[in-house]
């Protein structure tokens, strides 16, 4: 009896380090899952970034090569200016956002920083300039810290919170009984798209780099949450580098330009008033949302 007691208690043991080996595991293929599609040239280096001028130029792109998704995309955003992507759902837009991070390469033209060709450079460098808020965002099945610290490794527990007052997921984080040490995830806290995207949107303010990618960053909110963390953004955005990808127009009318995105070809470029007056794509899309708008019953510029 006591033979098999001892090896059950040592399997018991080895149970739970196998279970933490595999929690570990989650976490790197969470890490590694959307990077093996790209590797680092040999002898790539590092990123320069001067003053955070992104230019995509002539880019297509295919997952699949039987299916091209976009055709000669150009545009640049020149340092410190907010340049919007608007266009239908399967235009391509988070594709762009994937491909500037680097998730994917480009299968033509180029895109670059600063001149530099993203390719040339490496991963850790061009994401260590970037802050992304995507359209989906995935946590680790870690603490809410953890989460939200991952942009900025090292940050102190204020510098945490107060990014996540600037995302609105202080008090609710607050209220829960462990706190900031609140585990999230599949084996944790579950929570909702909204919730997830303030995380994602603390962990962006909190890097603070110089080059931010926001995918229908507040997509998942309801409209009064919405509007005040969009006023966040804005101000993170302020004297920034930004592509911003918009679901509701009325977020992107200050934009120094506005690319319309159409089965993956960039078919009407300008300012907002420009291409109101151009009455065309844009327009179009502008007034379908301000009658939707107004069917809402929300107040006006909302
Ligand atoms: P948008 O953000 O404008 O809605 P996406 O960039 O997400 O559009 O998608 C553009 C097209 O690429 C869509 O047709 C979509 O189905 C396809 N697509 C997106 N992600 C993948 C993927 N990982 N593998 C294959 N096709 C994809
Ligand atoms: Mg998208």
């Amino acid at each position: 009896m006591i033979q098999l007691y001892i090896p059950l208690n040592f399997l018991g043991v080895i149970y739970r380090e196998i279970k933490q080996a595999l929690t570990d595991l989650d976490k790197m293929f969470n890490l590694l899952e959307r990077e093996r599609e790209v590797a680092d040239a040999p002898g790539a280096a590092e990123l320069k970034v001067a003053t955070g001028t992104v230019r995509f130029e002539g880019v297509d792109f295919a997952y699949d090569p039987a299916r091209p998704i976009l055709h000669g995309v150009s545009f640049e955003i020149p340092a410190g200016c907010t340049v919007a992507v608007v266009g239908a759902s399967g235009a391509g837009k988070s594709t762009l956002a994937r491909l500037l991070y680097r998730f994917y390469d480009v299968t033509g033209g180029r895109i670059t920083v600063d001149g530099q060709d993203i390719r040339a450079v490496t991963q850790q460098s061009l994401r260590r300039a970037i802050g992304i808020v995507p359209q989906d965002t995935v946590l680790f099945n870690d603490t809410v810290e953890f989460n939200i610290a991952y942009g900025r490794p090292g940050a102190t527990r204020e510098e945490v919170e107060a990014a996540a007052r600037s995302a609105h997921i202080h008090d609710f984080i607050a209220a829960t009984p462990k706190g900031y040490e609140t585990m999230v995830g599949e084996r944790g806290l579950k929570l909702s798209g909204g919730e997830k995207q303030r995380v994602a949107i603390a962990r962006t303010l909190l890097k603070n780099p110089p080059i931010l990618i926001f995918d229908e960053a507040t997509s998942a909110l309801d409209s009064a949450n919405e509007r005040a963390i969009q006023a966040e953004l804005k101000s993170a955005a302020q004297g920034k580098t930004a592509l911003v990808i918009a679901h509701r127009l009325s977020t992107v009318v200050d934009a120094h330009e506005i690319v319309v995105l159409d089965h993956g070809r960039v078919v009407e470029r300008g300012a907002h008033a420009e291409l109101l007056a151009r009455d065309g794509r844009y327009a179009e899309m502008w007034r379908l949302q301000q009658a939707a708008r107004d069917d809402a019953g929300e107040p006006a510029g909302a």
